[in-house]
C-alpha cells in the first residue's frame, strides 16, 4: 500500500491560498517526500502526517521553490524526535546547495545523508520499492522520479498442500528460497504463479516533455505531473522557461499509458486552474486538477491472479 499527499501546487512562490508543490509519499509507514519549498512543513503539519518517520527526501532540481524549505523542515523533522538518518537525493550541485541551507539548521538530532544522483540512477526505498531517475530539460540540472513496489508472486498453497511440501517451508518457498526436503531440493518458483505488476508512480515537474518521458514513466498507475500553463496559447512561455502546459502533461500521461494525472505547480499567473482543465481532459480524461490535502491510497488488487 503507498498513501500519497500532495501538500501544495503552486509554481514559482508562495501564495496566500496556494502552498509550493511538493509531494508526500507513505510506504508502509515510513514517509518520503518530493520538492520542499518555502513553507513545505505547514500543510505538511495540517494534514496530520507527523514528521518523525520521514526518512528520505528526493529534491527535482536546486530552485527556491523546490528547495528553500528545507531548512525549516530539518528543524520540525529534529524537534519531532527523529533520531535515525534522513537520506536526500538530488541532482549534481545538490551537496553544495543542502550545505549551504544546513548554515542556518546546523544542529538536528540526527544525520542527515545528501546523495547526488543523476540519469539512470536506481535507488532503494522503504517497504522494498524502488525509485528511479532520468534527466528532464529545465534551467538547471532536473531528475524526473519513478517510484516502483514491486509485488511479489502468488504462493500456490493448494499446490503445495497437494504436493506433500511440510507447511514449516511455506514461508521459505513463498519468500522465493529454495529448500531441501529428505534430501529432495524444491525449487521456490515451483510453487509459485506468474509475474505480478506491482504500484507504481511517477513524480515530474519543471521540465519540457522530453522524447524519452513517456517511455520511463511506461505505465505507472498515476503521475503528478507539472501543469505551470493551463491555456494552451501560454505554450510559448512553456516552451521558454521550461516547464509544460496541460496539454502537454496530459499528452504525456497518454503517451506513457498512466493510470491518472493530477496536476500541479500552478504558475502565480493562474488564478483558477479549472477553468483549463478541459484543455487536458480533451487528450487525458482522467486528469484532475491538484490541490492542497489531495491524498490518494495505491492498493494491490485483492483478486488471487
Ligand atoms: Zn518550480
Ligand atoms: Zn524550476
Amino acid at each position: 500500500m503507498i498513501d500519497l499527499l500532495l501538500l501544495g501546487t503552486g509554481g514559482m512562490m508562495p501564495m496566500p491560498n496556494r502552498w509550493l508543490s511538493s509531494l508526500l509519499m507513505r510506504i508502509e509507514g515510513d514517509l518520503v517526500l518530493f520538492d520542499c519549498g518555502e513553507g513545505t512543513q505547514i500543510p505538511w503539519q495540517l494534514y496530520g502526517w507527523g514528521f518523525r518517520r520521514v526518512g528520505t527526501i528526493c529534491l527535482s532540481h536546486l530552485h527556491a521553490d523546490h528547495v528553500a524549505g528545507i531548512p525549516g523542515l530539518l528543524h520540525a523533522i529534529a524537534n519531532a524526535g527523529r533520531q535515525e538518518p534522513v537520506t536526500l537525493f538530488g541532482p549534481p550541485g545538490t551537496v553544495h546547495v543542502v550545505q549551504a541551507l544546513r548554515e542556518i539548521a546546523p544542529v538536528l538530532g540526527f544525520e542527515l545523508r545528501i546523495r547526488e544522483i543523476d540519469d539512470g540512477v536506481r535507488f532503494a526505498l522503504p517497504g522494498g520499492a524502488e525509485g528511479s531517475v532520468i534527466r528532464g530539460d529545465h534551467a538547471l540540472p532536473l531528475l524526473c522520479y519513478r517510484i516502483d513496489m514491486p509485488r511479489g508472486r502468488r504462493f500456490l498453497a493448494d499446490e503445495a498442500a497437494e504436493a506433500g511440501i511440510p507447511q514449516r517451508f511455506w514461508s521459505a518457498l513463498q519468500k522465493g528460497t529454495d529448500v531441501e526436503i529428505d534430501g529432495r531440493r524444491i525449487p521456490a518458483g515451483r510453487f509459485l504463479g506468474p509475474e505480478r505488476k506491482g504500484l507504481s508512480i511517477g513524480f515530474v515537474t519543471d521540465t519540457r516533455p522530453v522524447p524519452n518521458l513517456p517511455g520511463f514513466l511506461r505505465g505507472v498507475d498515476l503521475l503528478v505531473c507539472e501543469g505551470t500553463y493551463g491555456d494552451s496559447a501560454d505554450q510559448h512561455k512553456a516552451i521558454d522557461k521550461k516547464h509544460m502546459t496541460f496539454a502537454e502533461a496530459a499528452t504525456l500521461a497518454a503517451d506513457a499509458q498512466a493510470g491518472a494525472l493530477w496536476l500541479t505547480h500552478f504558475s502565480p499567473a493562474v488564478n483558477e486552474p479549472h477553468e483549463w482543465l478541459h484543455n487536458a481532459t480533451a487528450i487525458f480524461p482522467t486528469t484532475t486538477i491538484g490541490y492542497s490535502g489531495m491524498e490518494a491510497s495505491l492498493a494491490f488488487p485483492s483478486d488471487q491472479d
